[in-house]
């Protein structure tokens, strides 16, 4: 089984910012149209979808034809001349979209029929009420209803939820019983998000074709949730500028999220942990953290979710769903997310970051689990008094220096730029430096040496080598890079030839470890861990 996603454009100059893993291309014909000369737009769009179908067919992909009117909360002036429309570019496109509300639905039904064209029937509503949907990009749809000679949209209010979905589906399936079926409302409320998930379990069991999701910032779970649960597809924008309708994820994040999903494991109960950031993709942890979870034999699934800054909001809001156990939080919304959440960890709240978050009932609770790593140091040289030299004062040390702190270690914090190293020190009780061959001699008497920085990393313009030294490293000392890509830094290699080290994606495990069990609210056992060590030694090498 595979995730569709389809990527809505609204100009074929946009064709070449697909991702080529998406399998669908929706074109809003009606956004092209806009803003044309009635003159003009005619032979711009005939060469626009030619361009269009050429593309999809050398990328094979699948193209959708949506042309919403204005009544719909698209920008087409008019729904008999869009029926004329339809009838000349339909012939390009593997699908039309057919709004259920148009007067002349029967009459497009009929024409798409005899033409053997795959049509979605839409219908885009407010739950519960069934309103005219009021938000931005779908304003006053008042078609919606009022032409059509539907009972289900017509209705007055179904006593639940659930039963008022299941009829409009009927009266859209018995409309078009060949067409696939596309509801689509705008959520209000978390909680909305299950009303698409029992509507695609009741279509499965019935075997129609349905896409449901809920729009808006609030229904941004549905959207990702969709095709897990069955829906035909799930929409994405094709970048964090362009959607084409509210709460649209970018098509892209959509399938990086897909990417690490296990569908044959997935049943209703199927949790998911996320790791949320920007940039995400190059992320290990769903690596690492799927084993652990399939050996552990959990029914929960990692994945990995860009957040646009926009967005941050209403995934986090996302979270505190049913379906969601929590998220690791990487770069850059350590800080960011804090305001959000309904507490957080006295640890995290000194260190000023949070790593992990867990989804209690629908409370979302904050954890920093990044100086994991710290006991782990501990084991190899007694940090209590230990004279320790960190160089570098950002993200990734922040957490370490507090555990060190927090150990008894006298901690000294060395960095390019001295005020950095200053504040760094400032909060947590340390002694800072800049970076200079006077402070690195320090070295020659230091327990434990720390990089944070990105010096050594792959394609890192900080270059490869640390400055200032020392020609030997003193016997007992103990080095540990944070750096992970690559692992054997030129770093590493100088301690693993004059004294003891630790390499980087030490700390990426015991920090993964510990989300872990605050996720699943259980130790994992040590076999567990040895085995995610192994699991990204095959990723990183
Ligand atoms: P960051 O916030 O951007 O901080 C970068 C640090 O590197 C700053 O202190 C910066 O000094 C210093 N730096 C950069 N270029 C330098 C140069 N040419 N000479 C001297 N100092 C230089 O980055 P971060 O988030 O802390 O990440 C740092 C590294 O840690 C990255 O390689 C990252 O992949 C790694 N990391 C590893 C783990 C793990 O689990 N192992 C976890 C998190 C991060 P200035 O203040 O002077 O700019």
């Amino acid at each position: 089984m595979v995730a569709n996603v389809c990527v809505s454009l609204t100009n074929p100059s946009q064709l070449s910012a697909i991702d080529p893993r998406c399998e669908f291309i929706e074109f809003r014909a009606d956004l092209f149209c806009e803003g044309r000369t009635p003159g003009s737009w005619k032979q711009e769009l005939a060469s626009a979808t030619h361009q269009l179908a050429n593309h999809a067919c050398a990328n094979s992909q699948k193209t959708i034809l949506t042309i919403r009117t204005t009544a719909e909360g698209g920008k087409f002036p008019d729904d008999l001349k869009r029926v004329e429309l339809f009838k000349s570019l339909a012939p390009r496109f593997d699908f039309v979209d057919v709004e259920y509300s148009s007067k002349h639905r029967a009459a497009l039904l009929a024409n798409f029929a005899k033409e053997k064209k795959e049509v979605i029937l839409s219908a885009h509503l407010t739950e519960p009420t069934i309103q005219p949907v009021r938000s931005p990009g779908f304003r006053n749809p008042k078609g919606l209803g009022s032409g059509v000679q539907s009972p289900v949209l017509q209705d007055s209010r179904p006593k639940t939820q659930n039963p008022k979905s299941e009829a409009i589906l009927k009266a859209m399936h018995k409309a078009a019983p060949s067409a696939i079926k596309k509801i689509v409302f705008t959520a209000t409320k978390q909680s909305d998000n299950n009303v698409p998930s029992k509507l695609l379990a009741l279509a499965k069991k019935q075997n129609i074709r349905v896409i449901c999701f809920c729009m808006g910032g609030k229904g941004i779970a549905s959207r990702i949730l969709a095709p897990i649960d069955g829906s035909y597809l799930t929409f994405g924008a094709l970048d964090a500028k362009s959607a084409t309708a509210p709460g649209q994820l970018v098509h892209s994040d959509l399938l990086d999220f897909y990417s690490e999903l296990d569908f044959a494991a997935i049943n209703p109960n199927t949790k998911f942990i996320l790791v949320i950031g920007n940039p995400v993709y190059h992320s290990l942890s769903p690596k690492m953290q799927n084993f652990a979870l399939r050996k552990m034999k959990l029914n929960i699934q990692y994945l990995k979710l860009r957040a646009d800054h926009t967005q941050l909001g209403d995934i986090l809001g996302m979270l505190r769903g049913g379906r969601f156990a929590g998220a690791n939080v990487t770069v850059p919304y350590k800080e960011a997310v804090i305001p959000s959440l309904d507490s957080v960890d006295p640890e995290a709240k000194n260190i000023g970051a949070v790593n992990t978050i867990v989804n209690r009932k629908g409370k979302l609770m904050g954890y920093n689990t990044d100086g994991a790593i710290v006991p782990i140091l501990g084991k190899t040289v007694k940090l209590k008094r230990a004279r320790c030299i960190l160089l570098g004062a950002g993200g990734a040390s922040r957490a370490i220096v507090y555990g060190l702190k927090k150990a008894g270690a006298d901690v000294t914090i060395i960095n390019r730029t001295l005020d950095r190293a200053e504040a760094l020190a400032r909060a947590f009780g340390c002694k800072s430096a800049p970076l200079s061959l006077e402070s690195m001699s320090r070295l020659a008497a230091a327990t434990l040496f720390v990089n944070t920085t990105t010096i050594g990393m792959h394609g890192s313009p900080s270059g490869s080598d640390i400055p200032y030294l020392p020609r030997k490293f003193p016997k007992g000392l103990l080095v540990f890079d944070v750096v992970y890509t690559p692992i054997d830094t030129p770093l590493i290699s100088k301690a693993v030839r004059e004294c003891n080290c630790i390499t980087g994606e030490r700390m990426l495990i015991a920090q993964g470890v510990k989300a872990l069990e605050l996720f699943i609210g259980k130790k994992v056992p040590d076999e567990v861990a040895v085995g995610m060590h192994d699991v990204l030694l095959n990723y990183i090498q």
